[in-house]
């Protein structure tokens, strides 16, 4: 029908819809177009416009209480299209074990099988515009694995894990921006921020969802059902404020709404010296006709469970000077603001970020983003043809690791006030020591490997791995049967709030060390083929 522009609406406005989502992000712009061409009358509220702009992101400033997060960085984006406006593109399928009960890993374990949650991972490929489901096996690409490789994997301890892109990141909003602008019963309200959730005299359904502009409008949404896809730290947020007839807030009777916070620690630590001569193309990451694969170093599931261990992977990534660093970091600042893609006026710092010892490369964006992906796909064929091991012999260790559940891992409410006057986060990312020790494990064992398969020395880093966080925000309206010890059900709506649900990273009970947006789009699907089913 229309995208509408709340701060055009009369103060005090009602609208309503059979479904209310709250946010357009990765999550709330697949569940709305999924949904469209259903009988639904649908309402989309996001907080920002159609492209970044300072106020707004601001409401998303938080106070870091915790392990230290990187300052200065944009890891969520609040306006259309969501925090995919910005995103890598790295996807990867959580495996097996990750969903499974681990006896060693406390309240782990997912409520639906895995073999519920696989069952979308197809249509999510298709929806992320992946090459295909089956590029996500290994095996697929037995003819190119090389010896080196072969002997890295073969029987032991080590695994691959895969990573896929597309041709470029997915753009949510943009993607399906035409389709929702078209849809007869499908409208956005932009500029609108959900500020609380009013529920009925009983405290048992939500009756109506209050949204301000940031000049203070106020707009009352009404709806039979409403799903909350604001991001992993906003849907804790949106709950916890909303206390008018809950002292708790919305969905809280567990107590469990903001806590169990969980991210993707990474850490750089310690170096390879590659042999002349090595063959190692899957690792260092090969262009496909529609995209790229990429294998990293994973812990066999024998492994994590005969040592008790979580699920960490690391990658071998090339060293750069600390020149050419500040060069790509300039001219991907230029490029970013160019793109308009993170660029939200003086707020973009990333140039002047303190990245410490973690080379920034590793978060700015890579060569392939920046470049159409023929020329990406040519430049590297020709560059590896010329050279086989360009890029250097010398190779810095990247771990991306789980995090295991803690309750007192959360996210909180801070004393102080966003513009709107809403509290704002107090986040406390805490990481235990079982993240480190399992790292070190995989260190140990990727030494001994590299070196008995003739590929190369391992120099282990000093001292404590330092993390960093990685912008996967998980697990603060975990999944659960037990209302007791969760936040949501397995169909993803709220325990004790019959008619509200939520989407997203929020709802993951355990994290794996996949990156999670593609697991957080099956579950999406997942939930419009529910939401569809329910009427
Ligand atoms: C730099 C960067 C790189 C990343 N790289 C990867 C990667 O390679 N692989 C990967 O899997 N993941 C990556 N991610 C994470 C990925 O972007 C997220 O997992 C994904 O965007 C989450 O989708 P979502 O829909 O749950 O939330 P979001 O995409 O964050 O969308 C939430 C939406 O809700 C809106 N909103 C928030 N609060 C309110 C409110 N109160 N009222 C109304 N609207 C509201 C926001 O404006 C936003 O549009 C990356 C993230 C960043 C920042």
């Amino acid at each position: 029908m229309a995208f509408i522009d709340a701060r055009n609406l009369d103060d005090g406005a009602s609208l309503s819809a059979d479904l209310c989502i709250v946010g357009a992000g990765a999550c709330g712009t697949t569940l709305a177009a999924e949904l469209e061409g259903s009988p639904l009358s649908i309402l989309l509220v996001e907080s920002g416009g159609f492209g970044p702009d300072e106020e707004t992101q601001a409401l998303d400033d938080l106070e870091s209480v915790g392990y230290p997060i990187r300052e200065k960085f944009m890891s969520r984006a609040r306006y259309y299209g969501g925090s995919c406006n910005l995103w890598a593109g790295r996807n990867m399928l959580l495996e097996p074990i990750d969903t499974a009960p681990r006896s060693w890993v406390a309240r782990s374990g997912w409520p639906i099988p895995y073999a519920e949650i696989a069952s979308y991972h197809a249509r999510a490929a298709r929806a992320l515009r992946l090459p295909s489901i089956e590029a996500f096996d290994p095996s697929t690409y037995a003819n190119r694995m090389t010896r080196d490789e072969n002997a890295l994997f073969a029987e032991g301890p080590l695994r691959p894990a895969i990573s896929l892109w597309g041709t470029k990141p997915r753009r949510f909003g943009a993607a399906h921006r035409k389709r929702l602008r078209r849809s007869a019963k499908t409208r956005v309200l932009l500029q609108a921020n959900a500020v609380r959730i009013a529920l009925d005299r009983e405290g048992r359904a939500v009756e109506s969802i209050e949204a301000r502009t940031l000049a203070g409008k106020r707009i009352e949404i009404r709806a039979r059902s409403f799903v909350l896809a604001c991001g992993g730290i906003e849907n804790a947020r949106l709950l916890l404020v909303s206390r008018d007839r809950r002292p708790d807030g919305v969905g809280n009777g567990s107590g469990a709404v903001g806590r169990f916070f969980m991210d993707h620690p990474r850490a750089v630590y310690g170096t390879v010296r590659l042999r002349k001569g090595n063959r190692i193309p899957l690792i260092r990451g090969i262009p496909l006709r529609d995209g790229k694969v990429q294998f990293g170093i994973g812990l066999s599931e024998e492994i994590q469970r005969g040592e008790g261990l979580l699920d960490h992977y690391a990658t071998l990534e090339a060293r750069y000077s600390a020149y050419v660093e500040q060069k790509y970091e300039t001219m991907v600042q230029s490029a970013k603001v160019l793109l308009r893609r993170g660029y939200a006026g003086s707020r973009w710092k990333i140039g002047r970020a303190e990245f410490g010892e973690i080379p920034g490369m590793i978060y700015l964006l890579t060569p392939k983003e920046l470049m159409p992906h023929f020329v990406y796909r040519w430049m590297t064929t020709i560059r590896r043809a010329w050279n086989p091991e360009s890029g250097g012999n010398e190779r810095v260790v990247v771990y991306f690791c789980e995090q295991p559940p803690d309750s007192e891992s959360r996210v909180a409410l801070s004393d102080e006030r966003d513009a709107l006057g809403i509290p704002r986060v107090r986040l406390h990312w805490k990481i235990p020591p079982e993240v480190s020790r399992t790292l070190l494990c995989l260190q140990d064992l990727l030494a001994e490997r590299l070196e008995t398969a003739g590929i190369g020395t391992l120099t282990p880093g000093e001292g404590e791995p330092r993390f960093s966080d990685a912008s996967h925000h998980l697990g603060t309206t975990r999944m659960s049967d037990d209302p007791r010890e969760g936040v949501v059900d397995r169909n993803c709506r709220a325990h004790d709030v019959r008619n509200l649900y939520l989407a997203g990273g929020s709802v993951f009970p355990a994290t794996g060390h996949s990156s999670p947006t593609l697991t957080m789009i099956a579950l999406a699907l997942r939930l419009a083929d529910h939401l569809r089913d329910d009427q």
